[in-house]
Protein backbone atom coordinates (compact mmCIF):
# COMPACT_ATOMS: atom_id res chain seq x y z
CA UNK A 1 0.00 0.00 0.00
CA UNK A 2 0.98 3.47 -0.57
CA UNK A 3 0.63 6.19 1.91
CA UNK A 4 0.49 9.77 0.62
CA UNK A 5 -1.25 13.07 3.33
CA UNK A 6 -2.18 16.16 2.69
CA UNK A 7 -0.21 18.68 4.49
CA UNK A 8 -2.53 21.45 3.48
CA UNK A 9 -5.40 19.71 4.71
CA UNK A 10 -3.86 18.26 8.26
CA UNK A 11 -5.15 20.10 11.65
CA UNK A 12 -2.49 18.64 13.20
CA UNK A 13 -5.17 16.64 15.35
CA UNK A 14 -2.02 13.48 15.59
CA UNK A 15 -5.22 11.01 15.68
CA UNK A 16 -2.78 8.58 12.83
CA UNK A 17 0.36 9.41 15.01
CA UNK A 18 -1.51 7.99 18.02
CA UNK A 19 -2.88 4.94 15.62
CA UNK A 20 0.31 4.07 13.79
CA UNK A 21 3.46 5.62 14.96
CA UNK A 22 5.38 3.34 13.18
CA UNK A 23 3.96 5.09 9.71
CA UNK A 24 2.84 8.76 10.83
CA UNK A 25 4.41 11.48 12.17
CA UNK A 26 4.05 15.05 12.79
CA UNK A 27 6.62 18.31 12.60
CA UNK A 28 6.91 21.52 15.09
CA UNK A 29 3.11 22.61 14.03
CA UNK A 30 1.78 19.25 14.22
CA UNK A 31 1.30 18.49 10.88
CA UNK A 32 1.55 14.57 9.58
CA UNK A 33 4.37 13.46 7.55
CA UNK A 34 4.63 10.16 6.54
CA UNK A 35 7.98 8.10 8.45
CA UNK A 36 10.53 6.50 6.48
CA UNK A 37 9.52 3.23 7.60
CA UNK A 38 6.21 3.87 5.70
CA UNK A 39 7.26 6.12 2.81
CA UNK A 40 8.11 3.34 0.09
CA UNK A 41 4.68 1.77 0.75
CA UNK A 42 3.69 -1.00 3.44
CA UNK A 43 1.76 -3.54 4.30
CA UNK A 44 1.36 -2.71 8.28
CA UNK A 45 -3.05 -2.98 8.21
CA UNK A 46 -2.84 -0.20 11.00
CA UNK A 47 -2.77 2.21 8.14
CA UNK A 48 -6.68 1.52 7.79
CA UNK A 49 -6.90 2.54 10.97
CA UNK A 50 -5.27 5.71 10.85
CA UNK A 51 -6.49 6.67 7.73
CA UNK A 52 -10.04 5.92 9.48
CA UNK A 53 -9.29 7.76 12.53
CA UNK A 54 -8.36 11.02 10.34
CA UNK A 55 -10.99 13.85 10.79
CA UNK A 56 -10.16 15.87 7.67
CA UNK A 57 -9.76 12.57 5.66
CA UNK A 58 -6.46 14.19 4.93
CA UNK A 59 -4.60 10.26 4.38
CA UNK A 60 -4.75 8.60 1.30
CA UNK A 61 -3.95 5.21 1.00
CA UNK A 62 -3.67 2.93 -2.45
CA UNK A 63 -3.38 -0.47 -2.80
CA UNK A 64 -0.66 -1.55 -4.41
S1 LIG B 1 -5.04 12.37 11.94
FE1 LIG B 1 -5.28 13.64 10.09
S2 LIG B 1 -5.47 15.74 10.85
FE2 LIG B 1 -4.63 14.50 12.51
S3 LIG B 1 -2.38 14.72 12.33
FE3 LIG B 1 -2.98 12.88 11.20
S4 LIG B 1 -3.30 13.57 9.07
FE4 LIG B 1 -3.30 15.40 10.38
Amino acid sequence: MRISVDRDGCIGSGQCALTAPELFGQDDMGIVHVLPSGADGTDDPLVHEAQRACPVQAITVAED
